[in-house]
């Protein structure tokens, strides 16, 4: 078989385009194939896809292809423009490259495959790409992903803010509980940015919405009530967030009880601080058995903090209520228990659930939690990490969303792949 007839079935030419020559460089390790037509029946318009007369070919350009045996491989060509009687002078579409793309697809869609299983600079140096290029075919992708994505709203939404980074920034995250992936996010947590999370959604959409699952704020509930009818009874405020408040609560009385302890000399509070975070059971891989007992006994004590510790941890069974009547019981008797615990943090989240209760116990006619996005939580914790690579947040949306939009990701190309 000669070389142009091995690269046009390695490229997936197909007619008019042929290989017209191969240049193999060994020094550089890179091979280069030049494409070339022979003359169609017709060509047709990208636009109207009517048939069209040749106008003249763009200036020569270059693809980068999935290497061959280890060589980099660019394909070459000069694409038609026809004059369409309607859209005017066009390139026309060829099979092996969306228009604009300095890739094949062929390479895109490999490039996505190894950033979904490694990260901007892994794909990067696996692929010998800058940062630059490796993020724009993520970026491509993505705007790709969100244009396909369909424009129904899910009927479990939950909104979150996440902390970007020490520093008070933020960032609003909208997501598909139903599904478990991210609708969009944007910078900030205020109106402006979940209201710039919803902006595919028209009014009429958001009606069927059925729940929301929310933090206790202020402006995205206000969103909510404005854009959607009855919202107060499809608002769910979210039991993890109430049980972060709890834990926040717990941490500020014990450090106050530790300042005390210490000037008697006694540091037992001392490095407690994630002990008082978890239930009954401590992670098995960070606590050994003596940390267990240790634990135990600080519980069991009549310190402050152990108190504040089991009103937070008895807070947690609101949820498994069987009936809004039955969780709305047990409140009262909890909320009884935290106004008398003289623990000042607690009682002031134990205020604050109260007065946010109706949409404490809407939980009990809808059920959900954030928690349903828990797998996208893990990732976005990992990506924040990183944020700092980033840049800019325009940056760090595209990489959650090409992570966890759940969107279709891929090049549209005629070539078929592997
Ligand atoms: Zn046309």
């Amino acid at each position: 078989m000669r070389d142009t007839d091995l690269y046009r079935q390695l490229l997936g030419l197909e007619k008019p385009w042929t290989v017209d020559r191969v240049e193999l460089d060994v020094k550089k390790q890179r091979v280069d194939v030049w494409a070339k037509h022979d003359k169609p029946k017709s060509w047709t318009c990208p636009t109207c896809e009517k048939s069209a007369g040749l106008h003249d070919h763009d200036e020569e350009r270059a693809w980068r292809h999935l290497d061959s045996c280890g060589f980099q491989t660019f394909l070459h060509a000069r694409i038609p423009r026809v004059h369409c009687p309607e859209h005017g002078v066009r390139q026309v579409r060829v099979s092996w490259a969306e228009t604009k793309a300095r890739f094949t697809a062929l390479f895109e869609r490999f490039a996505i495959d190894v950033m979904l299983e490694t990260s901007i600079s892994g794909a990067g140096s696996i692929l010998k790409l800058s940062w630059d290029e490796a993020h724009h075919i993520m970026e491509r992708a993505v705007a790709r992903g969100l244009m396909r994505r369909p424009n129904t709203v899910p009927k479990q939404l939950g909104v979150d803010e996440k902390s970007l980074a020490k520093g008070q920034r933020y960032a609003t995250m909208l997501c598909d509980l139903e599904h478990g992936h991210v609708i969009d996010l944007a910078e900030g947590r205020s109106k402006d940015s979940l209201m710039h999370c919803l902006g595919k959604f028209s009014f009429n959409d958001l009606a069927d919405v059925e729940s929301i699952a929310m933090d206790m704020w202020e402006p995205y509930a206000l969103v909510f009530r404005a854009l959607i009818e009855n919202a107060d009874e499809k608002i769910v405020f979210e039991r993890f967030h109430i049980v972060a408040h709890m834990n926040a609560a717990v941490d500020q009385v014990r450090r106050r009880e530790n300042k005390e302890l210490r000037l008697d000399g006694d540091d037992r509070l001392v490095g407690s601080k994630h002990l008082w975070l978890y239930g009954g059971g401590l992670p098995a891989d960070r606590y050994d058995l003596s940390a267990r007992v240790a634990f135990v006994e600080l519980r069991e004590s009549n310190l402050r903090t152990s108190r504040a510790w089991a009103l937070k941890e008895s807070l947690r069974a609101l949820w498994s209520q069987r009936s809004r009547a039955a969780g709305e019981r047990w409140w009262q008797r909890w909320y009884s228990w935290a106004v008398r615990s003289q623990l000042a943090p607690i009682k002031k989240v134990a205020a604050m659930v109260k007065r946010h209760l109706p949409n404490v116990l809407t939980y009990f006619k809808h059920r959900i939690t954030n928690a349903g996005s828990e797998a996208i939580n893990s990732v976005v914790q990992m990506l924040k990490k990183r944020a700092f690579g980033y840049r800019n947040f325009e940056n760090f949306r595209t990489v959650v969303l090409f992570r966890c939009g759940r969107l279709d990701l891929y090049p549209t190309s005629h070539l078929k792949a592997g």
